[in-house]
C-alpha cells in the first residue's frame, strides 16, 4: 500500500489552520501544529489521519528538535499567526516585534529547517497571509507590515525553490470567523456577528485548490474575500 503524502499545518489547534488540517486529512497524513499538547492530542484522537505536533514556534531549539524526524514533507502550511493592531501612535516596539516574530521570522526559520524535506518531496509551501498583506489600512500597521513582509518571503522562496520542484502559494483571506477575528472585533468595540465573515473551511478550500492543482500549474496567490 502506498503511504499518503505528509502535511504539516501550523496553527492547527484552532481557526483557519484547524480547517486546513481537516480538509487535507482525506488525502494526507497531517501533523497538527500548536502549543497545547493535550488539546492537539484530543483533536488527533478524533481524526485517525492526524498526529499532534506540539511546539512553541518561538522556541527555535524546540522547533529544531520537532523537525528532526521529518525527512520528506509534501505540504507545509503556515497558519500560526498573531494580530497585534494599533495606530503608529499607539503600537510599541514590542507590538511590532510580536507580529514580525510569529508572522515572519518563525515562517522563514521553519521553512529553512524543512527545506531538505520539502525538496525531497518536491513539496508545496502555503503561507496564510491576509488581505492586510495587500492593503495597509490605518490602525493595522504592525500586522500589515508583517504580512507584506511574509508576502515578500513567499515570493523569494518561490523564485529560489521553483527550480527544485517546490511550489509556493500565498493565500490572502479577508476577515474570517476565528478567535483572532473575535479579538479584533472586540478591540474595535463592535458586536461580533459570525455571519459577516468567511468560514475557516472556505479558506481551507482555497488551500486545497492550490495543493491539489495539476502538477503543471502553480497557484501563486489566492485572494479570498467574504461575499
Ligand atoms: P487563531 O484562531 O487566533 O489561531 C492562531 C493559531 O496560531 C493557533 O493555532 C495558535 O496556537 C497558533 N500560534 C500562535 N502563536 C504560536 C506560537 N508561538 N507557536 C505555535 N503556534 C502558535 O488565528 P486564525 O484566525 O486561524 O489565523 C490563522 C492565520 O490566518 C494567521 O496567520 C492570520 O494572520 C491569518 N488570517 C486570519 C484572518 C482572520 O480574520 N481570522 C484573516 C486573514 C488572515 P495555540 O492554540 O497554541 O495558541
Amino acid at each position: 500500500m502506498t503511504e499518503q503524502p505528509l502535511a504539516l499545518v501550523t496553527g492547527a489547534s484552532r481557526g483557519i489552520g484547524a480547517a486546513v488540517a481537516q480538509a487535507l486529512e482525506p488525502t494526507h497524513q497531517v501533523l497538527l501544529g500548536g502549543r497545547d499538547a493535550a488539546a492537539l492530542a484530543e483533536r488527533a484522537a478524533g481524526s485517525p489521519g492526524t498526529r499532534p505536533w506540539a511546539v512553541d514556534l518561538g522556541d527555535f531549539d524546540a522547533v529544531r528538535a520537532a523537525v528532526a524526524g521529518i525527512d520528506r514533507l509534501d505540504v507545509l502550511v503556515h497558519s500560526a499567526g498573531v494580530a497585534e493592531l494599533g495606530t503608529v501612535e499607539q503600537a510599541t516596539a514590542e507590538d511590532w516585534r510580536r507580529n514580525f516574530e510569529v508572522n515572519v521570522v518563525v515562517v522563514a526559520e521553519l521553512t529553512r529547517l524543512l527545506l531538505p524535506a520539502l525538496r525531497a518531496a518536491k513539496g508545496h509551501v502555503v503561507v496564510i497571509n491576509s488581505g492586510a498583506g495587500l492593503n495597509a489600512r490605518p490602525g493595522w500597521g504592525p500586522y500589515a507590515a508583517s504580512k507584506f513582509a511574509v508576502r515578500a518571503f513567499a515570493d523569494v522562496l518561490r523564485a529560489e525553490e521553483e527550480p527544485n520542484g517546490i511550489r509556493v502559494t500565498s493565500v490572502h483571506p479577508g476577515r474570517t470567523d476565528t478567535d483572532m477575528q473575535r479579538t479584533i472585533v472586540a478591540g474595535e468595540g463592535n458586536e461580533y456577528d459570525p455571519d459577516r465573515y468567511l468560514r475557516p473551511d472556505s479558506v481551507a478550500k482555497a488551500v486545497l485548490a492550490a495543493v491539489s492543482a495539476s502538477p503543471d500549474a502553480h497557484l501563486t496567490e489566492l485572494v479570498v474575500r467574504p461575499r
